[in-house]
């Protein structure tokens, strides 16, 4: 007899697509645009103030909000650049990453039963916290090449049991960010059947053409109903130091601070000081993150292009999707499991973020947040799979 191990709410999701294609890499050592994370490290202030936190004996058990300094620096940032005011000691709770963060979030305000909106395809964690919590998934489907949002198919997607809406602008995977139509009208049928919107906001900072990020919470009559959630890994390229936070109303943080003090108690000590020391660099510092990061986009986005594959341009985030119909994929999950041993390359397939297979079935994500020499290499590898 074998006892039954499992939750089986998690029956569905076995290993994220990210260990698996980052995986697939090493055995193939193939160039990783899969798993979105940079290839070189950020700003050296940020490096060498966890260095000093570490030297310093900042190593045991921070308090359970945050650092007092890391709160006063997210209140700072988000008056600095969207005029949000925030109560440091309430509004505000520090996380282990964002994944944390929603984690934390949907288990405080979704009972079982419970529904919640969100777009697909959709980061991978939505569906599985959404699951943990006994919730139930809605979505409506944003679609290739523009991915914009079908209003028809977001009102059916809410009911008289949706109790949040789950947003994240700009999105990952498509890159796209919302625009501020898209935006009233999510806000608009989350005030019509009174939820919260949860808002992921880890790519604020990474967005291009001038685009402007609109936080939900800024919103004509939504700060009471939003909870913000962002991150210190993309923006100051340390996605292994897991820092980040949720902001919003004072009882819905307090909500979520009693989940993640039984989830971790608490996390990453000495890089609560030196994400502090990064979030008070100057505005150069953010500007020159984005446009290294557009230039980047516009070289992969090129590339694939001239190895014969349609792209969606984003406007902002890591990622880029591009149809691999073209080389002949017809499931973008097989495509992948074959691509780094066929080129040397690894993407992600969009399929496994969607509930309507149909809609990502030859989509691949590519991340471009690698050094130009690694971008030009995988664009010369898959340009000659291109067909005669
Ligand atoms: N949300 C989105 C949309 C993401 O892409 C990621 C992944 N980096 C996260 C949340 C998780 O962020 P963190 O690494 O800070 O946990
Ligand atoms: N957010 C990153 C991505 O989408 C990966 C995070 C993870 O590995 N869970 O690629």
């Amino acid at each position: 007899m074998s006892l039954p191990v499992g939750n089986p709410a998690l029956a569905p999701f076995g290993t994220t697509i990210f260990a698996t294609m980052s995986a697939l890499a090493m055995e193939h050592g193939a160039i990783n645009l899969g798993q979105g994370f940079p290839d070189t490290d950020g700003p050296s202030d940020v490096l060498d103030a966890a260095v000093a936190a570490i030297r310093g004996g900042r190593n045991q058990y921070p308090p359970g909000p945050g650092v007092p300094e890391l709160l006063a620096a997210i209140a700072a940032h988000q008056r600095r650049f969207y005029g949000i005011e925030l109560d440091p000691a309430q509004e505000i709770l520090v996380t282990v990453g964002a994944t944390e963060a929603i984690a934390a979030t949907i288990l405080a305000l979704v009972q079982p039963g419970d529904e919640v909106v969100t777009f697909e395809p959709y980061y991978d964690s939505y569906a599985a916290s959404i699951a943990l919590a006994g919730g139930v998934r809605r979505t409506s489907v944003l679609r290739f090449p523009d991915f914009a949002v079908d209003e028809a198919s977001l009102r059916a997607a809410f009911s008289e049991r949706t109790r949040l809406v789950l947003l994240n602008t700009p999105h990952n995977p498509t890159g796209k960010v919302f625009t501020r139509a898209e935006l009233d009208l999510v806000c608009a049928l989350a005030r019509e059947h009174d939820a919260w919107v949860v808002t992921d906001e880890v790519y604020e900072h990474l967005i291009f053409d001038g685009v402007e990020h609109v936080p939900v919470s800024t919103l004509p009559g939504m700060w009471d109903r939003t909870l913000t959630i962002s991150s210190a890994g993309k923006t100051f390229s340390t996605t292994g130091w897991k820092v980040g936070w949720v902001s919003g109303p004072a009882d819905a943080v307090a909500a979520v601070r009693a989940v993640k003090q039984f989830l971790t108690y608490v996390g990453s000590g000495p890089f609560q000081p030196a994400v502090a020391t990064g979030l008070g660099l100057g505005d150069e510092v953010y500007a020159a993150l984005a446009s290294s990061l557009q230039a980047k986009r516009d070289l992969l986005c090129e590339g694939l292009a001239s190895a014969g594959l349609p792209v969606s341009r984003p406007a902002g985030t890591y990622f880029v999707i591009a149809d691999a119909a073209a080389l002949g994929a017809t499931d973008a999950m097989e495509f992948c499991h074959w691509l780094p041993g066929a080129a040397g390359v690894v993407g992600v397939p969009v399929s496994v973020f969607h509930d309507d297979a149909e809609a990502g079935r030859t989509l691949v994500r590519f991340a471009f947040c690698k050094r130009d020499e690694v971008l030009v290499e995988a664009v010369r590898r898959l340009a000659q799979l291109r067909p005669a």
